[in-house]
């Protein structure tokens, strides 16, 4: 898959895209990634990328042309069918099923903002979607972004080692993964969960099942509704539960 990031921070991408699965699957040629400046496109002295917001306040506002000719220069290196999505506190949150509805994108440009937002006009004329990695705001679009490049590159063939790590995974299904543990059997007073020591195949599916459902139950009840009714029949429901009392 391939990613373009356009940011005004490259060494923070490459830093953290070297790392770890997902650096491995860079160097085994799974996934390209390409940071594109918008200061390299600007003409004065200073490099300018940002101006002063018209209707005065705080901040300095990032400007049309640097972003335009950056997201223009992704373009030409992308796949065809590659979307922009910009990151922003103000876009749709970013769920897993935003990863799995989308699986077959060759690419993704990711626009990074900075300072205290970016031209409107922009937005309007080369954003496809807006995705915020939950409701509080950062620096920077960076972070939000490599977080994006990295749950999809999960699911890209080959990049994790065991291609069954994807499957009992928190929030693929709606629920949240089992608790996990692993040698010594006993820490201080606390054993592993008889289930997972019995080596009877059944009970143990039947503890990480029931496990993974209570858990879910009681840190995020509302996944579970999200199990019971298709996306139609919740908004119906998230309609009815926003409309105006008479
Ligand atoms: N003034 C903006 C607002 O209140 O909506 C916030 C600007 S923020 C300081 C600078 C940049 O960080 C944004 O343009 C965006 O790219 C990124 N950013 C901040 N919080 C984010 C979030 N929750 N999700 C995605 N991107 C975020």
């Amino acid at each position: 898959m391939w990613f373009g990031f356009v940011t005004l921070f490259p060494e923070m991408i490459e830093t953290i895209a070297d790392l770890g699965v997902f650096g491995r699957a860079r160097r085994e040629g799974l996934l390209q990634v390409t940071c594109i400046n918008p200061r390299d496109f600007t003409h004065d002295k200073h490099r300018t990328v940002d101006d002063r917001p018209y209707g005065g306040g705080a901040g300095m506002v990032m400007r049309y042309e640097p972003l335009m000719a950056a997201v223009n220069t992704a373009k030409e290196q992308a796949p065809q069918g590659t979307p922009v999505v910009l990151m922003s506190p103000q876009g749709q949150v970013f769920r897993q099923a935003a990863v799995t509805q989308n699986l077959e994108l060759p690419g993704l440009i990711l626009v990074c903002g900075r300072y205290e937002g970016l031209d409107e006009r922009f937005i309007e004329d080369a954003i496809d979607w807006e995705w915020s990695v939950g409701d509080y705001v950062l620096s920077g679009g960076e972070l939000p972004a490599l977080v994006v490049a990295d749950a999809f590159a999960r699911h890209v063939p080959g990049v994790l080692g065991n291609s069954l790590s994807n499957i009992d995974e928190s929030h693929l299904d709606d629920r949240l993964d089992y608790p996990h543990y692993t040698r010594p059997e006993i820490v201080g007073s606390k054993s592993v969960p008889k289930e997972l020591l019995s080596g009877h195949h059944e009970q143990i599916e039947q503890y990480r099942h029931s496990s993974a459902f209570a858990r879910t139950y009681q840190r995020r009840p509302e996944m579970l509704v999200r199990r019971l009714y298709n996306p139609q029949q919740l908004a119906a429901l998230s309609e009815a539960l926003f409309e105006a009392p008479e």
